[in-house]
């Protein structure tokens, strides 16, 4: 052979023991298989997960890995993966054991190229970690905030009537200036406080699965109407215009009539709340085999690497005249975990200075 070829060979050799060593040295289970989902690579914690000690290499990965969800429906992560272009990830699947023991798992995936150059053939590296621990201490911080929040509500209602009142005996017995002041501010304090608690609630109910879904049919030109109706006085407050646009062809949709509402008022609040003149529209029109909700403002608007992150948890934006509000940056993140329990969609285009505009597909869906 000549020298060339054999120091190439040397140096592949060695490039591969490294990579082998450093695979090996990581604490997650990694394991690579190529495009039919046949074992390449492996590393030791990838065996200690798998609860396998013999070789993985050549196998299909569907015949060591066995991963169901939550209601123990079975999961090819194959071909969950061979569908998704670059990567994937989850934390919501389980490994069954031969024995039918489970353990709680994050998962990811991501697209590669088994070898060298154009020739290389493509594959997919996947990571899997042991979570059950962190899943559990996280269903038991859900499991707290429930009940706390659930235990924080009555209190808090009885509140909120008590300092209504006192408004109106104020008010009526002539009382103005720092004492109506003071009792309205308690009263505003009251009601950001009731709005938290209420998403604190929901969150928690929908972290451990636990938010029923009621399938109803929906007036879906009602539902506006009412929904002008009750934030017109906000909107006027604020001087802006709240109006409606409502396709006369719109039918009934068939969905949870508690969560559409909601994931509407969360859009609608934020819209009065994040601008300043102008006015912000609800429009509702058909869409496939359902309703298409829009809520436009012409507010501060969101910049696009915001845009990415709004429906993060406990996410706000930097953004100064965001910050002359409160808010909690929960809000969103509710909203998107109950449009996924209605399988709604979002999309929202928004410029800054100029308005934003949330799109929600919502489907019928079958009882
Ligand atoms: P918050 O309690 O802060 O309103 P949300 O989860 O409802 O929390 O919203 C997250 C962030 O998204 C807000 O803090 C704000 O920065 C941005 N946002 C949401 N809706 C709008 C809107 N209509 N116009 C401008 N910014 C918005």
């Amino acid at each position: 052979m000549p020298v060339s070829k054999t120091k190439l060979a040397t140096s592949e050799l060695l490039d591969h023991e490294r990579l082998n060593a450093l695979v090996n040295s990581m604490a997650d289970g990694v394991i690579a298989i190529d495009e039919a989902g046949m074992i390449v690579l492996s590393n030791g914690a990838a065996l200690n997960i798998l609860d396998t000690n013999g070789t993985l290499r050549g196998k299909k990965l569907e015949s060591v890995l066995h991963l169901v969800d939550k209601n123990g429906q079975k999961i090819s992560l194959t071909e969950q993966i061979q569908s998704t272009r670059t990567s994937l990830s989850s934390r919501d699947w389980l490994i069954r054991y031969d024995d039918e023991s489970t353990a709680n798992l994050y998962v990811s995936a991501a697209v590669v190229h088994l070898g060298y150059g154009k020739s290389g053939q493509r594959g997919y590296v996947i990571l899997l970690r042991d979570i059950t621990r962190e899943k559990s201490l996280e269903e038991e911080r859900d499991e707290f905030i429930s009940v706390v929040s659930h235990e924080l509500r009555t209190p808090i209602a009885i509140a909120e009537g008590n300092v209504s009142n006192a408004i109106l005996l104020a008010q009526k017995a002539g009382i103005a200036g720092s004492i109506t002041d003071t009792l309205q501010a308690t009263y505003d304090q009251i009601v950001f406080l009731s709005h938290m608690i209420n998403d604190l609630s929901t969150l928690s109910r929908a972290e451990q699965g636990t938010l029923a879904l009621e399938i109803e049919p929906i007036n879906a030109h009602d539902l506006v109407m009412d929904l002008v109706r009750d934030y017109t006085p906000q909107a006027e407050e604020k001087g802006l215009h709240l109006t409606h646009k409502v396709d006369p062809r719109l039918h009934i949709l068939r969905s949870g009539r508690l969560y559409v509402r909601e994931i509407l008022q969360n859009f609608i609040t934020n819209a009065i709340k994040y601008t300043e003149k102008g006015r912000v529209t609800i429009t509702a029109a058909p869409y496939k085999e359902g309703v298409q909700f829009s809520i436009h403002d012409t507010g501060i608007g969101i910049s696009k690497s915001d845009q990415e992150r709004v429906f993060d948890k406990f996410f706000r934006s930097e953004d100064w005249r965001t910050r002359q509000n409160s808010g909690t940056g929960l809000g969103l993140y509710v909203t998107m975990k109950l449009t996924r329990l209605i399988h709604a969609e979002i999309s929202l285009k928004s410029a800054i200075n100029k308005g934003s505009t949330f799109t929600i597909k919502m489907p019928n869906l079958d009882t």
